[in-house]
């Protein structure tokens, strides 16, 4: 392992400020949120963080800032790790020998789509679904893609598996789509790479003989394509994949053939199964492929698996979940993958060899993926996890990997690493390949900077790292054992801070290892996340608040003003939770973290702890003294007092929309004959905003008045729900989506059982008006879109009432923006993030009008007050710019009164 210099990193860090290159982080968090990938290699840091964690994180933006960073590291002996999204499984962007990590995710200076020519020409830090997402609009498609597209970056994609993909069984392998590629090496120098084994010398390397800045590749047609999983017995693999070649000489539109063998996922009744995926670019042609393949098994019919058909497309099918949920479970496994490069009618004897050999040393049977080409070749992943405090058994798969290496050589099947990896692999068995790597070392990186885990030997860097990690798990259980024993509570709590109280532990999820060992850091939530979308930066990521959560509780780093910083870059959005596919309840764990930091002054979060002291004054988070609504309103007196139906305002209709809290009232009073009781109008909060930020009591050493010391929001609304029962109210109805959510989540779990009435928005109340010819509309002629706010939508489920309603009006043309229903965008204004970075709240605000603007609608409609201030904010903001916005915005209430029949006529 390296020695640090720090002597070195301080000489190099001084070059780059030198040279007015400032976009570096030397902070703990984002040194954290950057230490792993898919492999699990990065657990091993919590105990030994000083040797392995990353000392810097850079984020290049141009092939020039790379050429620079790169020439000081080589200058200085600066270990450089590139990074793109950090979802692969082999550890290629974990920083083993500290130094740099490159994230080349900002890296996106070059775009260019030539039609006439069929290729696309993009930057490394590209997402694949973005650029997918533009090749579409010209009716093309990249040839080939992984799973992991819709974060996976162009330029990691090209450098960690240059081969067989999706899309491969049709369009041959990436490395033959790939026109140039442009390289930036580590002496500092950039080059123009053009096909051929100029290319093979850097797709595939890992990063190891220079750094990917763009890329030019071929496109093709673009088609929908539909996929389909089926069972198969391993038996008859060979039939199967005959068949399919038989079926493809005739002219069919298969587009992917994907096997994999999992076995602790598939038996069936001869034995073990394998899962067979098929994407073809037309549906019916599923059918045929079915029929065909059913035709050779009838004894042991193949299974369509649960949601058989799905679109590729999706950010998660159920069985990439499952698949994922096997290979990197709890985040605490460490996975041991091999490529190879095979020929396909070499595929049912590799399989047997691979299954006589891990029975030969009893060991469990590895998974095994095939990605088939048309050409015969296929490209075949072996891969094995192991638990870290299973020794033998990581020992005993290490020695099976070594074995089916040393058959596959025997059977003439090429390893697939390209560039400098696979060292053990090189050197016993392709002495002239290892002969050209070392040349090429010599070359281009005589310091032996490059990526050093992949540079150097992978599987001895697994094995090390495997037993450091399971020593560090040995630890942390005696450690726990000592604390039982001595009678100190066995609960893992974040590390520094007060201890939770009972009440907290009510209102949310505090951050504990058995909550944070759900998540797999499969990174699914990154691509869903505004904020990361936005920021770019691993830290301030659903995933990187996962790793840094992880590591405070397990080591005490980053300390918890350093975590405060990190949770403050959340909207409480909830596209996290809901592109999981392990379920981890990201944003009670991010409420839970943050009341645990709420106490620390050095934070930088006193603009936001106002919440709660305003709360505890005047009854609501904006600080107003009183509403200036009449006073029956005010004081929950308006409508009859038996009727069961209440309203609950709310405070930012009562202070912030009170035109639209008008509408609601008229409209309410339509739907339901009799006006409800008010609720929460002047001094009544639903206690959503100090809850969503952390804030459940007034701790701030700066609070001296008594009555804010002693206020606790439990308390508050128990308070108010007493209230509500005292007057018979058996359905309370509001109109803001945070109150609803609130309720929903919060209100009932501390009234548990005795939860005295039902909650329900505004919209559902309309609807049954309009079904029930309470609620007459006139024709009103607009084309409007709709905005579906995170907590009414992801939330509570509420997405399609709103847009009944609208399509009740007659003459209105409702218009679906790109993102929409459960995929919909944040506005950028929740969970306190209006507050506390303001200028990203409007970034993420005019990125979602922009995106209503595109679908050519007149209006903008929600049904949020607060997502409607979000926008006419962001409206003023973008009209302040000099662009003039036509598109008004409107809470559904407001056009829902414009548009009644108030039978005036
Ligand atoms: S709730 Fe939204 S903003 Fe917060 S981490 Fe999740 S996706 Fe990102
Ligand atoms: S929170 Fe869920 S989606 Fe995000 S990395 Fe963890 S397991 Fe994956």
């Amino acid at each position: 392992m390296r020695k640090r210099n720090t002597q070195a990193m301080q000489e190099f860090l001084a070059d780059l400020k030198g040279a007015s290159f400032h976009r570096f982080s030397t902070r703990i968090e984002d040194r954290i949120a950057t230490s792993g990938d898919l492999s699990g290699i990065p657990c091993f840091h919590w105990r030994w963080k000083t040797r392995d964690l990353p000392e810097v994180i850079a984020w290049p933006e141009s092939t020039g800032d790379l050429q620079l960073i790169l020439d000081h590291a080589s200058t200085h002996g600066i270990p450089v790790t590139p990074r793109g999204a950090g979802c692969n499984y082999t550890g290629s962007s974990v920083a083993s020998s500290g130094g740099i990590v490159l994230d080349l995710k900002r890296l996106k200076h070059r775009f260019e789509i030539d039609v006439r020519q069929k290729r696309v020409t993009a930057s490394a830090g590209f997402s694949i679904g973005s650029i997918r997402a533009l090749a579409h609009q010209h009716g093309m498609d990249l040839p080939m893609f992984p799973t992991s597209f819709h974060v996976s970056t162009f330029g990691g994609w090209c450098a960690s598996s240059p081969g067989i993909g999706y899309g491969s069984f049709i369009h041959g392998t990436m490395q033959e789509a790939l026109i140039s590629v442009e390289v930036v090496r580590p002496n500092g120098i950039t080059e123009e790479l053009k096909n051929g084994a100029e290319i093979h010398s850097i797709a595939g390397c890992e990063g190891t003989t220079g750094i990917i800045s763009s890329i030019s590749m071929n496109l093709v047609n673009h088609h929908d394509h539909s996929s389909m999983i089926l069972s198969i017995p391993s038996g008859e693999i060979a039939s199967v994949l005959a068949m399919l070649f038989k079926i493809n000489s005739k002219g069919s539109s298969i587009h992917t053939v994907h096997l994999s063998r999992v076995p602790s996922i598939g038996t069936c009744e001869n034995g073990l199964s394998c899962q067979l995926r098929v994407i073809t670019m037309e549906r019916q042609e599923q059918c045929k492929v079915r029929e065909y393949l059913e035709g050779i098994t009838p004894k042991t019919p193949m299974r369509m698996q649960g949601e058989s058909i799905f679109n590729p497309d999706a950010r998660s099918s159920p069985f990439s979940r499952e698949l994922q949920g096997l290979s990197c479970k709890n985040g605490s496994q460490v996975n041991i993958v091999d490529v190879y490069l095979v020929k396909t009618d070499e595929i049912p004897n590799i399989m047997k060899k691979i299954d006589e050999l891990a029975g030969k040393i009893n060991a469990p049977l590895p998974r095994l993926d095939l990605m088939l080409s048309l050409d015969g070749r296929a490209r075949l992943t072996v891969s094995c996890t192991a638990h870290p405090t299973r020794w033998s058994k990581f020992l005993m798969m290490l020695g099976l990997m070594h074995r089916i290496k040393k058959t596959m050589h025997e059977i003439g099947a090429g390893n697939y690493t390209q560039g400098l990896l696979n060292v053990p692999y090189f050197k016993k068995y392709r002495k002239e390949q290892w002969k050209a790597c070392l040349e090429m070392q010599r070359d281009f990186d005589p310091n032996g900077i490059m990526n050093p885990l992949k540079r150097t030997t992978s599987i001895i860097s697994h094995a090390r790292l495997n037993v450091m990690l399971g020593l560090n798990f040995r630890l942390a259980s005696l450690r726990t054992s000592f604390r039982r024993a001595l009678g100190i509570s066995g609960k893992t709590k974040l590390v520094e801070g007060t201890e939770p109280i009972e009440q907290a532990l009510s209102l949310g999820e505090i951050p504990e290892r058995k909550h944070l060992q759900k998540c797999s850091f499969c990174t699914a939530c990154k691509d869903a996340c505004p904020v990361y979308n936005l920021e770019q930066s691993e830290a301030r990521s659903p995933a990187g608040i996962m790793r840094n959560l992880l590591s405070n509780i397990i080591e005490g780093t980053p300390k918890l003003y350093q975590l405060s910083h990190v949770l403050e870059w959340c909207t409480t959005c909830l596209a996290c939770r809901e592109a999981c596919p392990f379920n981890v309840p990201m944003v009670n764990l991010i409420e839970g973290a943050r009341y645990l930091t709420q106490d620390d002054l050095n934070s930088g979060r006193d603009s936001r702890i106002n919440f709660i002291e305003k709360i505890a004054t005047v009854g609501n988070p904006y600080g107003e003294e009183s509403s200036g609504f009449p006073d029956k309103v005010e004081n929950g007196t308006c409508g009859d007092r038996k009727n069961p139906n209440g309203f609950f305002l709310g405070c930012t209709l009562t202070h912030r929309a009170q035109e639209c809290a008008t509408n609601c009232i008229n409209l309410l009073n339509k739907a339901l004959v009799v006006s409800p009781v008010i609720f929460g109008a002047g001094n009544e909060c639903c206690m959503g905003p100090a809850i969503r930020t952390g804030q459940l009591e007034c701790r701030s050493r700066a609070v001296t008045n008594p009555r804010q010391k002693s206020f606790q929001v439990n308390d508050a609304i128990k308070k108010i729900m007493n209230r509500v029962a005292s007057k018979g109210i058996t359905t309370m109805i509001t109109s803001c989506p945070g109150c609803l959510l609130t309720m929903e989540e919060r209100w009932k779990e501390i009234a548990g059982n005795t939860f005295p009435f039902t909650s329900r928005h505004l919209t559902e109340i309309l609807l049954e008006g309009i079904r029930n010819e309470k609620i007459d509309f006139k024709q009103v002629k607009m084309k409007v879109t709709y905005h579906d706010p995170c907590h009414l939508g992801r939330g509570v489920g509420i997405y399609e009432q709103p847009r009944e309603i609208l399509n009740a009006i007659p003459g209105i043309t409702l218009l679906e923006m790109e993102h929409h229903h459960h995929d919909a965008r944040c506005c950028g204004a929740g969970g306190g993030f209006r507050v506390s970075h303001p200028i990203e709240s409007i970034k993420l605000g005019k990125q979602r009008l922009l995106e209503a603007i595109k679908t050519g609608a007149d209006a903008l409609v929600t049904a949020c007050p607060f997502c409607r201030n979000q926008f006419i904010k962001v409206k003023e903001e973008l009209r302040q710019d000099g662009q003039e916005i036509n598109l008004d915005v409107l809470n559904i209430e407001e056009l829902a009164w414009e548009a009644l029949d108030k039978g005036e006529d």
